[in-house]
């Protein structure tokens, strides 16, 4: 392959990805670093990370790019290495990313430079200091790490008062995995436990940013959607229902899958927290009843707002 080849295939990369020679600078930047951090090639190519141009900060607010950075080092002792750090965007706002390093050497294994991947950490970040917030506050379910059925409902209660105060309208989501009870004898708890974990995950990494997921209990989850039309609220649900039917946990010589019912509806100012996560609990009743893997909407909006 020539190297524009692979120029190419590093520039369709989602990561940011630069390589600095042996004085720092800067050779190669491709089009996820410019995404990453507003600085276009043109930019940076020739100058020095150590001009400061990225101000590398770690999660103490130690400047990196004039001492030790993690490329300097993995040239100095040869050994890739991995931080967290905190670079300055173009448009001067900070953003957290994940940094890898790896030293270079040519054919007679000298270093000649290093290359750095880099990939967008605020989500993560943020997802991992939610938990820790939950944590703190006792609203964090132990097991799957997503927040508790009290968590849940101290949602839909500051979710109402906006209703009633500002008109901000939500939607719940009640989900509830079909014949679990079957999974729990056919493989045992542990598994079953396995599974309560990988449907969290799936619900936690396919809700919006702005909606939130908590465990109702046993093998039951909710999700807060907020600023929801009926026909927005169910395409979410249905999105969920298709994401759990894809996913899939390996155990043994098998792979375990599981399906969900879903029972969903917008909330009204007159509703209470019990009164919403009812009628929630009604329109998944009518999900089990209709065969389960499915989403049931309550479509009675004539006492909306
Ligand atoms: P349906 O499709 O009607 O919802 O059937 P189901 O079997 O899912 O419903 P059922 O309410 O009969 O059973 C729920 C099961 O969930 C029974 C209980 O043992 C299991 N369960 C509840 N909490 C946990 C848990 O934390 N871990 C495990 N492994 N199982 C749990
Ligand atoms: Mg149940
Ligand atoms: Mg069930």
């Amino acid at each position: 392959m020539d190297d524009s080849l692979y120029k190419k295939l590093l520039d369709e990369m989602y990561d940011g990805v630069y390589f600095v020679d042996r004085q720092r600078r800067i050779m190669y930047w491709n089009r996820g670093a410019e995404r990453i951090s507003g600085y276009s090639a043109d930019e940076v190519i020739g100058r020095f990370c150590g001009d400061n141009l990225l101000r590398h900060v770690d999660a103490c607010g130690r400047r990196l790019c004039t001492g030790m950075c993690p490329l300097a080092a993995a040239m100095h002792d040869g050994q890739p290495r991995q931080a967290e750090v905190i670079l300055h965007h173009k448009q001067g706002h900070r953003v957290p990313v994940l940094v890898r390093v790896t030293p270079i050497r040519d054919a007679q294994g000298a270093i000649i430079g290093a290359l750095e991947v880099f990939s967008d950490n605020s989500r993560q970040k943020a997802a991992q200091e939610e938990i820790e917030r939950l944590r703190a506050l006792a609203l964090l379910d132990p097991l799957t790490g997503i927040g508790n059925r009290r968590f849940i409902e101290s949602n839909t209660h500051s979710r109402l008062e906006e209703l009633r105060r500002y008109g901000w309208t939500f939607g719940v989501i009640l989900i509830d995995i079909d014949h679990f009870k079957a999974v729990n004898d056919r493989f045992g708890h542990l598994v079953g436990d396995d599974v309560l974990k990988m449907v969290a995950r799936t619900l936690a990494h396919n809700i919006r940013a702005f909606d939130v997921v908590g465990r109702w209990g046993g093998e039951e989850f909710v999700v807060i959607a907020q600023n929801v039309s009926i026909a927005t609220l169910e395409s979410l649900a249905e999105r969920l229902r298709v994401f759990i039917e894809q996913s899939s946990l390996p155990v043994a010589d098998k792979v375990v899958h599981v399906t969900v019912s879903l029972g969903a509806t917008l909330a009204r100012r007159t509703d209470t927290p019990a009164s919403i996560l009812g009628r929630a609990d009604q329109m998944l009743y009518v999900s089990k009843q209709r065969g389960r893997n499915r989403v049931s909407v309550e479509e009675d909006t004539s006492v909306l707002i």
